[in-house]
């Protein structure tokens, strides 16, 4: 009765979204919210305007430390496609960090009118090393799920993807964890994602106002376009959108940003000012001529179809403003602040050393170890796997890169330090094997 339920829902609420071939499902999930509870809808939207007048008025805060996000990821498969290999959740990871910290390699095509507001918002994500109980842990689960009902594939609106109960599997405490389910969603009828706004101080709220469950908080990816190069985007048409941005968006929302056209027409605006106004999304192509809207005084900028939070082919997204740092920065210093907290706990807890220019992915690792360079690590040198006792195990020659992976397999299970020389230094990591 329960499917019957949601795939009514589906196909009444849900219709705007399949006649638009919306890919993120998220403004309707709030537009859903709203419909059954005004209270916590009403909630969620102040909480939004108090981060953007904060965005607005201060900017980001350059100096804030380096939020540091653990991430658990939910694989949860029906067909042997859709349990896609760890090496792409890395690369996916990789891709994360890479477009929060303005370190995309394609950052440079940002347009120079929009030079100017584009920002790092210092937010980095790691895989976790610790589970809920405290135990080491990969960051990644596995679950064989059943969705049932007629399309045999999780759908947006009835979130069963995050309810072991429903086929899906449950999230890792929220509070804690940014929760990722890779899953099929609603397979042909276009949804790539979805993501549930910040709540703020739930508690203070008079009860029954509570905007979501929060054990549904977290963000839903499409199995074909989790990771870059995900070879089911090409077996499903998804082309356009392969370079693992979809995540980035969706985190976006994850973190409180709003799409920069607001879901609506001149009229409606993200509520931030350095994205300029734009009438509709930027459909999935790069069309750099689009100028939907009239700015009003000053420069008429082009629609900012660059942006992560536009609908563009992630082939050109590249960039998140200033004020959408600002925003994200207030939320997690004000709504999702325990997690960064945990992120802090579980880095002083774990064997990641902050700064050395060198971290690993999973850590502890199995069979394959990514490793993310930075700053003069980045160089390049000779990496030496050292055991316990300090006796060299293996060594390789690394090429200047911003990531390499090495292949630790039939490795006894220990402790091991990677070693790295060049010019510039010795880089080291600690490294578990299991
Ligand atoms: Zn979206």
């Amino acid at each position: 009765m329960k499917f019957v339920f949601s795939v009514l829902l589906l196909l009444s609420t849900g219709l705007n979204v399949l006649e638009a071939q919306e890919p993120c499902a998220s403004h309707q999930i709030l537009e859903r919210l709203a419909q059954e509870n005004p209270m916590g809808a009403i909630a969620i939207k102040q909480g939004q305007e108090e981060a953007y007048s904060h965005a607005r008025q201060n900017g980001p805060n350059k100096s804030a430390p380096l939020y540091r996000i653990p991430v658990v990821v939910h694989i949860v498969y029906t067909a042997p496609e859709e349990n896609i290999p760890d090496s792409l959740i890395y690369q996916q990871i990789e891709v994360l960090n890479q477009d929060f910290r303005r370190l995309n390699p394609d950052s440079a095509l940002t347009r120079n009118e929009f030079k100017p507001v584009a920002g790092d918002a210092g937010i980095e994500f790691f895989l976790a090393t610790l589970d809920p109980d405290g135990n080491p842990s990969t960051g990644i689960t596995r679950t064989q799920g059943n969705p049932g009902g007629i399309f045999g594939v999780y759908e947006p609106f009835s979130d069963n993807v995050k309810i072991a109960a429903d086929g899906g599997k449950d999230a890792w405490p929220t509070d804690k964890y940014l929760n990722i389910w890779v899953c099929n969603i609603l397979g042909g009828f276009g949804i790539l994602g979805y993501a549930y706004p910040p709540v703020g101080d739930v508690a203070n709220w008079p009860a029954g106002t509570a905007p979501a469950d929060t054990n549904l908080q977290g963000v839903v990816v499409h199995f074909p376009v989790f990771g870059p190069q995900n070879p089911q985007a090409a077996a499903n048409g998804l082309d356009m959108v392969n370079r693992g941005r979809t995540l980035t968006h969706e985190v976006g929302h994850y973190l409180g940003l709003r799409h920069i056209w607001g879901d609506g027409d001149c009229t409606e605006d993200d509520g931030l000012n350095d994205t300029p106004p734009a009438s509709d999304n930027a459909n999935q192509v790069c069309d750099f001529s689009k100028n939907s809207c009239q700015d009003q005084g000053g420069t008429d900028f082009p629609d900012q179809i660059e942006n992560f939070m536009d609908y563009a082919a992630d082939s050109c997204m590249n960039m998140f403003t200033q004020e959408q740092v600002a925003a994200m920065q207030y939320v997690l210093d004000n709504f999702r602040n325990p997690l960064v907290e945990s992120g802090n706990n579980l880095t002083q807890n774990s064997i990641q050393a902050p700064n050395t220019g060198m971290q690993l992915y999973p850590n502890p690792a199995k069979d394959m170890v990514h490793i993310r360079w930075s700053g003069q690590a980045a160089l390049g040198g000779h990496l030496e796997l050292l055991d316990a006792r300090g006796a060299l195990v293996k060594n390789f020659e690394i090429l200047a890169s911003s990531s390499s992976s090495i292949n630790i397999q039939n490795l006894p299970a220990g402790w091991y330090l990677l070693r790295l020389n060049n010019k510039q230094g010795t880089f080291f990591q600690k490294l578990l094997v299991h």
